[in-house]
């Protein structure tokens, strides 16, 4: 059969289940920042597969690591050891300046880990009672589709009939300290934070909010865990978004980007009084760690070092800010973001102008209905930029 548009959409709508709601297009082949089609049109990747692919599709530093890996050893699961885990962990240490690492595969997975150690770190370290920890987070939250973030989340259509869910879990409006300092209680095990929330539509917390809630954490004993999935690894134009208000976090949650947009990997990132509670047995993951994601994200973490590619999203993303609120027109609301994260609010649902970008050869998506969510590879050439910016203009200019 000849491979179309049309025809992989149709193959994919029957066989698979609708959890998804994709944009009509199929990308077959990406560079950099381009994409192509079956039927060969280009577009501009605005979304980055959710900022796992901040160092450009495909990249030939990363691609050269999976194929140097591959022939070597692909798997070898932690029964036994293999020789890229040990580099990846040293290279994740020294980013992140905490002395241990646990690999897993997705983000989400990482968050379970995150959960487990903080409990378990608050039964062992802290005193808490058995079975009565709680955890701290924040509304609107995304911290993934497990039943444990799933548990977390307080958006109805994420947990309608999938529960019961987890108990344990608090909730206080996102950039409130004044709320986090009422909640905590003698339980708290640990309060975990989107350092900017990515799926809620970009949305930064009031200045000041990191380091007041990172200072009632240290003063009650309560461990700050920082999901910097999606805000991480030069997103925001910082390594960390934490870093915006020179906040340290206890425990980095890190996925998406870590593998390049090549190959999954996560991993938490904490001291050893924190992640030492683990024990032979408490945890694991029969792909977490694996020689192939281990050799990759090595490569993802040095492009990212070597391309400076955070500083290149402050800067260019500061310019693409400043076009973006010189549009004129009363349906855009709010532009708001950090480095090459931008959130566009309209006042209007967003999905029918993301449609109209991707005529225009510009791809992205619209996040929380009406925000249009702009964060492309940190590779991005200002002259693409410039592209994708005269598009956007278009659009919006002309309706
Ligand atoms: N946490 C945050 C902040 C995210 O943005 C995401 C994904 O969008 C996740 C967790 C879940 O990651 P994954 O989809 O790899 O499970």
């Amino acid at each position: 059969a000849s491979i179309s548009t049309t025809s992989i959409i149709e193959q994919t709508e029957q066989y698979g289940a609708h959890n998804y709601k994709p944009l009509p297009i199929v990308i077959t082949k990406a560079k950099g920042v381009w994409v192509e089609d079956p039927e060969g049109n280009r577009y501009i990747d605005m979304l980055s597969a959710y900022s796992a692919v901040n160092q450009g599709h495909c990249h030939p530093k990363i691609i050269r690591a999976l194929q140097e890996q591959a022939e070597k050893v692909t798997l070898t699961s932690r029964a036994f050891h293999s020789e890229p885990l040990a580099p990846f962990y040293e290279k994740v240490a020294a980013l992140t300046h905490k002395d241990m690492i646990l690999p897993m595969n997705t983000g989400a997975e990482a968050v379970e880990t995150a959960i487990k150690a903080v409990r378990r770190w608050s039964y062992e370290k802290k005193g808490i009672e058995q079975d009565r920890a709680e955890i701290i987070a924040c509304e609107n939250n995304f911290h993934g589709r497990t039943m444990t973030a799933v548990s977390l989340s307080s958006e109805l259509e994420n947990k309608q009939a999938f529960g019961p869910v987890l108990p344990g879990i608090k909730l206080i409006p996102y950039g409130d300290a004044e709320a986090l300092r009422e909640a905590i209680t003698p339980q708290t095990a640990a309060f975990l934070v989107e350092p900017i929330q990515g799926e809620a539509g970009i949305v930064i917390p009031p200045e000041g909010f990191l380091k007041e809630a990172s200072a009632i954490c240290r003063e009650q004993n309560v461990l700050f865990v920082a999901d910097e999935i999606q805000s991480g690894l030069g997103r925001t134009g910082r390594t960390f978004a934490c870093d915006w208000e020179d906040v340290v976090p206890d425990m980095y949650i890190l996925g998406k980007a870590l593998g390049g947009g090549v190959f999954p990997i996560s991993c938490v990132a904490a001291d050893h009084d924190i992640l030492g509670v683990f024990t032979p047995g408490s945890h694991g993951s029969t792909f977490g760690g694996n020689p192939l994601a281990c050799a990759v994200s090595i490569a993802a973490l040095e492009v990212l070092e070597e391309e400076q590619l955070a500083e290149r999203s402050l800067e260019l993303g500061t310019y693409f800010k400043h076009k973006l609120s010189a549009i004129e027109n009363p349906i855009i609301k709010e532009v708001r973001g950090r480095g090459l994260f931008i959130g566009l609010e309209l006042t209007v649902p967003a999905r029918e102008y993301c449609e109209k970008l991707k005529e225009k050869g510009l791809l992205c998506k619209e996040t929380h209905e009406t925000v249009i969510r702009f964060a492309p590879p940190l590779v991005i050439e200002q002259e693409d930029l410039d592209w994708a910016i005269s598009r956007i203009e278009d659009v919006f200019t002309t309706n």
